[in-house]
């Protein structure tokens, strides 16, 4: 009985060299992650952007909301005031430091959710990443988009009673259309 079992243990060693070598013929499964990435579905929204109007003006007016709705506490905002003489949004305050770590986020979208103004969009483009922990902290600087082509970037010298409300109003529609 116990020569039976001795034999069979033996037979298992040539099997497991045979797994080994099987093994090695197979290509790598392996990614070579960050410097290789797979490609995202269509449908992944990988980056925030901070948007601005048409006008140049930012459009986050630094309310923290977005912080507030993040569940993986993920985004940093301190705000500061607006003057006509340095305006950077419209309304009373506009966000001075604006952080999201992207260690943190899990992108679920709840910043965009639960912004008022619509400043926060993530897009769709590839999965961010980095060397640093400090590297993965996008700042303002980071997120903000360009101003578009022929308007002023901020801040903006602006007039008085221009621009007192947070959110300028959308375009009435046209019902002709
Ligand atoms: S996508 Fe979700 S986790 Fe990422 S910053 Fe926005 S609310 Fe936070
Ligand atoms: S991104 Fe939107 S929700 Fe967040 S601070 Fe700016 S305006 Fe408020």
């Amino acid at each position: 009985m116990a020569e039976a079992s001795a034999i069979s243990k033996l037979m298992r060693i040539p099997v497991g060299f045979a797994t080994v070598l099987k093994t090695l013929l197979k290509k790598p499964v392996t990614v070579q992650y960050p410097d290789e990435q797979r490609p995202m579905s269509a449908r992944f929204r990988g980056r925030h952007h901070l948007k601005r109007y048409e006008n140049g003006l930012e459009r986050c007016i630094g309310c923290a909301l977005c912080a507030a709705a993040c569940p993986a506490d993920a985004i940093y905002v301190e705000a500061s005031e607006n003057t006509n003489e340095q305006r950077f949004s419209p309304g009373e305050r506009y966000s001075k430091t604006y952080e999201i770590n992207m260690l943190r986020c899990i992108f679920c979208g709840y910043c965009e959710d639960a912004c008022p103004t619509n400043a926060i969009v993530l897009e769709p483009i590839e999965f961010p990443t980095g060397y640093t922990r400090e590297g993965m902290i996008y700042t303002k600087q980071m997120l903000l988009e360009a101003p578009p082509t022929g308007t002023p970037a901020t801040p903006q010298v602006t007039q008085p009673g221009t621009f007192d409300r947070p959110i300028i109003p959308f375009p009435a529609i046209d019902s002709s259309v």
